[in-house]
């Protein structure tokens, strides 16, 4: 089990949650060099301890535990998986796709 960051932390993405977590598992974070051009951040599955700071501290409530994620934002637990299993040029193509699905 883990948490998940799901739509809501698209360009808002200030890093309230980094703040909390005890054992840093959300990236990027402001001092890593994709910050910039990522649109949200992305929780390690491998690394969470399920600890649950992080959800209260987002202003958009856009955390969640992965079985609690509403079924419309479910492909954010494999777009979390992917961003920290692959290189930041990888995985954000992988986003776009996934969002391009519900594209006319
Ligand atoms: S649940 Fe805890 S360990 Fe997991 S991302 Fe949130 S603050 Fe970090
Ligand atoms: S606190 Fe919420 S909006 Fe802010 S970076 Fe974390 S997930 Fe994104």
């Amino acid at each position: 089990m883990t948490y998940i960051i799901a739509e809501p932390c698209i360009n808002t993405k200030d890093t309230a949650c980094v703040d909390v977590c005890p054992v840093d598992c959300i990236h990027p974070t402001k001092n890593e060099p994709d910050f910039e051009k990522e649109t949200k951040l992305y929780i390690d599955p491998e690394e969470c301890i399920d600890c649950g700071a992080c959800e209260p501290v987002c202003p958009v409530e856009a955390i969640f535990e992965e079985a609690a994620t509403p079924d419309k934002w479910k492909q954010f637990i494999q777009i979390d998986a992917d961003f920290q299993g692959a290189p930041p040029e990888t995985a954000a193509p992988l986003f776009v796709i996934s969002r391009g699905q519900t594209a006319p």
